[in-house]
């Protein structure tokens, strides 16, 4: 066993650390307040070939896919800021889904654009009744003689208002039979569209929101995989989102904690700097620790993924232990700035209310717990959940 990285891994988390730190840091808190998403930044992550890590060998800058490069970078924007670390998530996901699984026409549509920067492909899972139990969807996709045609609701799609394209799971019908969940692309501008946007306390500029389709129209090359299969192709993709996003909550975490050192050694009372109590070291070195371990946890999972070994469990654990931990050491570290870490003027609040939203995303801690214990008792004592 070895800690190290690769040469080509750490060329991506240097390149991505100096432009994030020079770059995106200093204009973190006033993007983070916008409900504008910052376009030009995100380009510039795809001129760092971020986008195209996951993209196939056409766009991946790297030689091999390499998920652990992806998480590197992941990490290394959400020190500097969280919402464009995040809004990274879904790009790597739909390129990998696209890559993968797409037929030629979507591929030759999408993938360069969202490589590029230029376009956003959205993902519609959770729907107004059901978001834990993704079994219970309703969206309909109704095979027709040339393509579908799919109505519902997606209750719960992040970057909708900014979007172009949204990936909608919807059970199928074909002659009469009823299928599993498909999944399809759907550009957002098809007929029978219309969206909604959702006022949230965090994640501002990622502009989420309801989505209504009724009887679009798609033709058959929207289809995804296999009719039916949506569940093995795209939900297997959240063993790779799950670390990811558990990234964006250390990430994001690492540098309030490291701002929150710097505050402590320079912060007198008493007649000496705070960092001198014990009272304030060791919660912040307890929280140091947890951050460790589960950054430890997220590469273990992301590198058994490039190795094509089982993730499911460590992906589980990466997604409730990472996010509750980088939430309960932002809360610590705004403690720790008395007055002034309650004002909106510091990020401390603001990364609080949105490092909070991690822990629900992409399934909750109760969520994940499931999933493990059924890797640990099996199916007859665990029967819920997908
Ligand atoms: C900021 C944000 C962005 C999101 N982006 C997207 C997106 O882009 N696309 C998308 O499709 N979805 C998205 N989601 C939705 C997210 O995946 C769901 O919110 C999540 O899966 C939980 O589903 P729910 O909200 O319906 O909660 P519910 O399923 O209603 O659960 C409510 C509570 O009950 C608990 N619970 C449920 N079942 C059990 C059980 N068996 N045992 C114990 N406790 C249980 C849950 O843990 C939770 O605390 C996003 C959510 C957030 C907050």
């Amino acid at each position: 066993m070895h800690f190290g990285l690769s040469e080509d891994q750490a060329a991506v988390r240097d390149s991505v650390r100096g432009f994030a730190r020079d770059k995106l840091a200093p204009g973190y808190l006033e993007r983070a307040k916008s409900d504008q998403f910052p376009w030009d930044a995100h380009r510039e992550i795809a001129g760092l070939g971020v986008f195209g890590l996951l993209a196939g060998e056409e766009f991946n800058p790297l030689p091999a896919e390499d998920f652990v490069a992806a998480g590197l970078a992941v990490e290394e924007l959400a020190y500097a800021d969280f919402n464009l670390a995040n809004a990274a998530i879904p790009v790597l996901l739909m390129t990998s889904l696209i890559a993968r699984h797409a037929g030629e026409a979507v591929r030759q549509r999408w993938l360069r654009p969202l490589v590029g920067g230029d376009a956003y492909v959205c993902l519609g899972l959770t729907e107004p009744g059901c978001g834990s139990d993704v079994t219970a969807i309703q969206t309909t996709a109704t095979a027709t003689a040339d393509g579908y045609l799919i109505s519902g609701e997606k209750a719960s799609v992040t970057m909708l208002s900014h979007g172009d394209a949204i990936i909608v799971i919807a059970r199928t019908t074909r002659d009469g039979e009823t299928l599993g969940p498909s999944a399809f692309l759907v550009p957002l501008d098809a007929p029978g569209i219309s969206r909604s946007p959702l006022q949230d306390t965090g994640w501002t500029p990622m502009g989420r929101g309801l989505l209504h389709l009724n009887r679009v129209e798609v033709p058959a090359s929207a289809l995804l995989g296999t009719e039916g299969a949506a569940f093995r192709s795209v939900l297997g993709g959240f063993d790779f989102t799950r670390p990811l996003l558990a990234l964006t909550g250390i990430g994001c975490a690492q540098a309030t904690l490291d701002e929150t050192a710097g505050y402590v050694s320079e912060r007198q009372a008493f007649g000496t700097p705070l960092a001198r109590f014990e009272g304030v070291s060791f919660p912040l070195a307890e929280h140091a620790t947890h951050l460790e371990a589960a950054r430890l946890l997220c590469y273990s999972a992301l590198w058994h993924r490039s190795a094509g070994q089982p993730h499911t469990a460590l992906a589980a654990m990466t997604k409730w232990y990472g996010p509750y931990h980088a939430s309960q050491a932002i809360r610590d570290c705004l403690l720790l700035h008395g007055n002034v870490g309650y004002s909106a003027e510091f990020p401390l609040e603001q990364r609080m209310r949105d490092v909070l939203a991690v822990e629900i995303a992409d399934g909750t801690a109760q969520i994940q717990k499931i999933i493990i214990a059924r890797e640990l008792f099996g199916r007859q004592f665990v029967p819920y959940g997908r």
